[in-house]
């Protein structure tokens, strides 16, 4: 049975982004939901690189992804915002002051506009197409993201793929696992040139094994336990690597499933928005974040917060038609007590 809400703002995904946006709107005294497809907030922080740090967050020379996510869990407590996870939101009707919003588990939430933070909708990885691979995924033979480092210690791996993902986690795992070895249909790599020359120079020390210009081909096991990982070259060469775990690293696929039905400009996948505003072609619908998109859009968190404060701004008309904002500081305002 869902769950019928009624709110000033609906904020459909709770990414980085959508986490701050709350707040934002939470300091302009507009009340908002979080709803989003997965059963934790975070977006790609949670989901796909919690123990990476980040290092342009402003005033945090680094910061771990999933600390990251609960500091913006604990900035927004004071407002108390209800959270709908584990439901994606298919269904979009109304107007700005009167939308509609449903989900797949049969929620509706009425709100008087509403702020897409959407990501890159829901994600997934790109799974490399080998038989029998769901057998291994369900037990962690096989897996798309590294949740916990320690998880690898005295493991052998089989990393796949020659971008940033791949690079960096075979560098970093070479510490805790028994063996790192990367296969890679090519052998330059697409990395940072930084981390793709630390990667050579780690392969040349003996820290890892680079198997190119491979590809996957077939794993074998039994019960789902993964025990190797084959591979073949373009002229038909193979070889069986013995491993544990194979962490294939060949991006994300990116679908905006119903919002992009929605009527809104969509480009490439990004909903076109008025840069000063964020507001898309749908006037009280938004966009913030990574699926927004807009001359000079830089996807980054830094941005995709200040789109949040924009947004907000906004959004605050449509909520309170006959009163007139008053641009405060929040060291002026403070926040309410959690
Ligand atoms: C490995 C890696 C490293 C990165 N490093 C950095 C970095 O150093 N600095 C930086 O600034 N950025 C970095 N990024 C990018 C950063 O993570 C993204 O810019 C950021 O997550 C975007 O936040 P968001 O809230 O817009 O979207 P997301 O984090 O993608 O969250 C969107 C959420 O919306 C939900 N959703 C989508 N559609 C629906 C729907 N219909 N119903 C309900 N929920 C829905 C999704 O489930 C998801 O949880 C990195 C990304 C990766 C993958």
């Amino acid at each position: 049975m869902g769950k019928t809400i009624e709110t000033d703002v609906a904020i459909i995904g709770a990414g980085p982004v959508g986490l701050f946006a709350a707040f934002e709107c939470g300091m302009l005294k507009l009340n908002s939901v979080l709803i989003d497809a997965l059963a934790e907030v975070g977006g790609q922080c949670t989901a796909l690189y919690p123990e990476k740090p980040i290092y342009d967050i402003p005033a945090h020379p680094a910061i771990a992804a999933g600390h990251l996510i609960s500091n913006l869990e604990r900035q927004i407590e004071p407002f108390a915002v209800p959270r709908l996870l584990g439901r994606r939101v298919d269904r979009l009707e109304g107007a700005a002051g009167d939308f509609v919003l449903g989900t797949d588990r049969g929620d509706e939430v009425r709100c008087k506009a509403v702020v897409l933070a959407a990501g890159a909708g829901a994600f997934g990885p790109n799974r490399p197409p080998i038989e029998g691979i769901e057998a291994f995924e369900a037990t962690g033979g096989v897996q798309y993201l590294v949740r916990r480092r320690e998880d690898f210690r005295g493991a052998r791996v089989v990393i796949a793929g020659g971008g940033d993902s791949a690079v960096d986690w075979a560098l970093s795992l070479r510490d805790v696992a028994a063996k790192v070895m990367v296969v890679h249909r090519r052998a330059k790599f697409r990395a940072a040139p930084e981390t793709a020359a630390q990667l050579a120079a780690a392969a040349a020390a003996g820290e890892l094994e680079l198997v190119t210009p491979y590809q996957l081909a077939t794993l074998h096991g039994s019960d789902g336990q993964l025990e190797a990982v084959g591979v073949k070259d373009l002229s038909g060469g193979e070889r069986l690597l013995q491993a544990d775990h194979l962490l294939a690293f060949f991006g994300l696929s990116m679908d905006l499933g119903p919002i992009a039905g929605w009527g809104l400009g969509i480009e490439h996948s990004h909903i076109r928005v008025d840069p000063a505003t964020c507001q898309t072609t749908l006037p009280g619908v938004f966009a913030v974040g990574d699926v927004a998109t807009y001359a000079g859009k830089l996807k980054l968190i830094l941005q995709g917060f200040s789109e949040g404060a924009m947004a907000a701004h906004a959004i605050h008309p449509i909520v309170y038609p006959d009163v007139a904002l008053h641009f405060e500081y929040s060291t002026s305002k403070g926040v309410p007590a959690a």
